[in-house]
């Protein structure tokens, strides 16, 4: 049983790809096609799936959303009820809805961006105990016992700041041990990472924040534009949920 090849991973630019179909299936949630490579990013970390467009010698297929089964094998779910005419072993050339992705390319990494924002906002590393990522806004929970709204105007200056000093992007193959260890400065760890993982993919905003992260992300935080909180609420628990978002063009 052959993989897919994550084009994503080697370019989060991509917007157009080529590729052949391995195996037309049938799940529960309706049908798809796997691929032996793409762009389409498979959901997972909070960011949704891809969704686009192949083109088989049959003609046009949509796809409504990507996403990874066992043996690393994507498949791209087909929007129309009835079944497209494709064939296994065929060449076929796919596009993302870039618009799409790259408002939640830039939303994920403002997702990075504002953990860190808000953690210099309220003075010590509080937790982050979830985040989700729309393309209209993105949210984030973290350990907090009151209300964060007195800091939404501190929080935003330092977000916007470092949009504005235009840091770089990476991303960072480590082992373990070493990620566990890089992380701790930046307040991070493995914990929610399942034991069996031994190499880690660490997305870092440049000296100001990294992670362990599966998502695609933007080269430069100026690809961001400016960050604008919207709302907040208390999860209970001593758990607050900001709402921002960080889709305007910079
Ligand atoms: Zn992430």
């Amino acid at each position: 049983m052959n993989s897919t090849r994550l084009l994503y991973y080697e370019d989060a630019y991509l917007k157009e790809f080529e590729a052949e179909t391995l195996e037309l299936l049938e799940l529960e949630e309706g049908r798809g096609v796997v691929l032996n490579q793409t762009a389409f990013y498979p959901g997972g970390g909070g960011q949704p799936p891809d969704r686009g467009t192949l083109w088989t010698a049959e003609g046009e297929v949509k796809i409504r959303k990507a996403k990874m089964l066992p043996g690393g094998r994507v498949i791209h779910m087909f929007a129309e009820q009835a079944a497209p005419r494709i064939k296994v072993n065929q060449p076929v050339k796919g596009r993302i809805d870039w618009d799409y992705r790259y408002t939640l390319m830039r939303n994920h990494t403002a997702a990075h961006l504002m953990a860190e924002a808000v953690r210099q906002a309220v003075g010590e590393p509080v937790e982050i105990v979830g985040s989700g990522l729309e393309a209209k806004k993105v949210r984030i929970d973290f350990a907090y016992p009151s209300s964060t709204r007195p800091l939404f105007p501190k929080i935003e200056e330092i977000a916007n700041k470092v949009v504005g000093e235009n840091r770089e992007v990476t991303v960072k193959i480590m082992e373990r041990a070493e990620a566990e260890k890089y992380l701790e400065k930046f307040h991070e760890s493995l914990r929610i990472l399942p034991s069996h993982v031994k190499h880690v993919r660490v997305v870092e905003i440049e000296g100001w924040h990294a992670c362990a992260c599966g998502g695609t992300h933007v080269k430069r935080t100026g690809e961001i534009g400016a960050i604008k909180l919207l709302s907040r609420a208390s999860k209970g628990k001593g758990v607050e949920r900001i709402e921002f978002v960080a889709s305007q063009k910079p």
